[in-house]
């Protein structure tokens, strides 16, 4: 192990990080305490031949041509622009709020324009924009609000739309048109062959080994790596040393229906108001498979279980200070990813911070 670097976990955060390393010459070991490599983001046939994503619905999309183009040396692309709907009052609307939703719900016939002084009218001033209530309503309003943000981010989050950070529902735009895209990024698809083949190639190079079932806490103090990257939870390589950092999971309940060619008229469908379920997501809108039968999935947020989001509210991002400022000092250890820096990361947010900490890396170890 001396001269060699170890990666925890195989999502893109480590997975990038070893590519990097092992082009520049380094000897990587990617560990994963999961069966499987690309971490959230993995995707395989189901029992009838769909190609579904185990931890839900992963749409990549970017604006950073250099993300795109740096991934596509492991994939070609299957173009998709994700659309979803709300369940509203017994209608289902675009989300985000756009022309069509609002002349819908209210059975109205505004232009861009009347749309514009629509929202001027219900629209609740807010100033600072401190949580997601204040994001929420200064731009939508009450009404609105309670329609299509409130009930849902209870039942995803466990928590009012006031005790989240501005950041959570600004992930959410209102347009005024009748752009009825979920993204409006240059760059949205999917891996042509799925994330796990995207994967498979990352990691397919002589410098890396990748060891599966196998967790840091039963070897860490087996290994003298020369480094160290480690992608997951940080309280968790601290041994919660300041409290846990809560971490929201989901139950994800799979569903196939063989008779069934179409389930739904979109990628996505959310239940603001109903069920326990936030929303379902048919993967054929989204891969371009054809499949005589359909494959689904429901999402069951929950507490407890594998920590999928990080919770934007300023006592955990305190807390995450805390664990932040062991992290710089310890030596030899990166911290990167979603759950190692405890941000709401996309994908390609991950890779960019990923190509980051690889180029710190390399800097590192030429001074060593
Ligand atoms: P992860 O993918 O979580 O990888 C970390 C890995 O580390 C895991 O495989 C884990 O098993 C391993 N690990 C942790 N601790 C240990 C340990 N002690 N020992 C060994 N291994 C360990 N992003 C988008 O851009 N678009 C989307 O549409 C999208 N949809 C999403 C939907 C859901 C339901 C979720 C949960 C996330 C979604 N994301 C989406 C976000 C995306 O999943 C993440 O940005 C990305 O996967 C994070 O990569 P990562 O490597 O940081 O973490
Ligand atoms: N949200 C909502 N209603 C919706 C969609 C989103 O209230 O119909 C809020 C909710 O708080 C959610 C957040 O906006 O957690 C971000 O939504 P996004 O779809 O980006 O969540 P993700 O795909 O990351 O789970």
């Amino acid at each position: 192990m001396k001269n060699t670097i170890l990666i925890v976990g195989a999502g893109f955060a480590g997975s990038v990080v070893a590519r990097e390393l092992a082009e520049a010459g380094h000897r990587l070991l990617v560990i994963d305490r999961r069966p499987h490599i690309a971490g959230n983001a993995y995707d395989e046939y189901d029992a009838y031949g769909v190609l579904i994503h185990r931890y839900g619905p992963h749409l990549f999309h970017t604006n950073a041509e250099c993300i795109f183009q740096w991934l596509s040396r492991f994939t070609d692309w299957h173009d998709y622009e994700h659309r979803v709907l709300a369940e509203v009052d017994g209608q289902r609307l675009p989300i985000p709020i756009n022309r069509s939703t609002l002349n819908r719900l209210y059975g109205l016939d505004l232009d861009e324009a009347g749309v514009v002084a629509y929202l001027e009218q219900v629209h609740e001033p807010r100033d600072p924009i401190r949580t997601s209530e204040d994001v929420v309503l200064n731009s939508v309003g009450h009404d609105l609000c309670e329609k299509f943000f409130r009930g849902y981010t209870r039942k995803q989050w466990g928590l009012d739309l006031s005790e989240l950070s501005a950041g959570v529902a600004a992930r959410i735009p209102t347009r005024s048109n009748d752009d009825d895209r979920y993204f409006t990024d240059v760059f949205q698809a999917l891996p042509k062959d799925g994330y796990t083949r995207l994967f498979e190639r990352m990691l397919d190079h002589p410098n890396i080994s990748v060891r599966l079932n196998t967790d840091y806490a039963a070897i860490r103090g087996q290994l003298k790596p020369r480094h160290t990257v480690y992608t997951g939870p940080i309280d968790a390589y601290f041994d919660y040393r300041f409290g846990k950092l809560p971490y929201r999971s989901l139950r994800f309940e799979h569903e196939h229906l063989s008779d069934t060619e179409w389930f739904q008229p979109v990628g996505t469908v959310n239940y603001p108001n109903d069920h326990a379920y936030t929303r379902i997501t048919e993967f054929k809108h989204a891969t371009g498979q054809t499949h005589p039968g359909t494959s689904i999935v429901r999402e069951y947020p929950q507490a407890e279980g594998d920590p999928y989001y990080p919770i934007p509210r300023p006592e955990n991002e305190a807390r995450y200070q805390q664990y932040k400022a062991l992290a710089e000092a310890e030596p030899g250890v990166t911290f990167v990813g979603r759950l190692a820096q405890y941000r709401y990361y996309n994908m390609d947010q991950v890779v960019g911070a990923a190509l980051k900490s690889a180029e710190m890396i390399k800097e590192r170890l030429n001074n060593d």
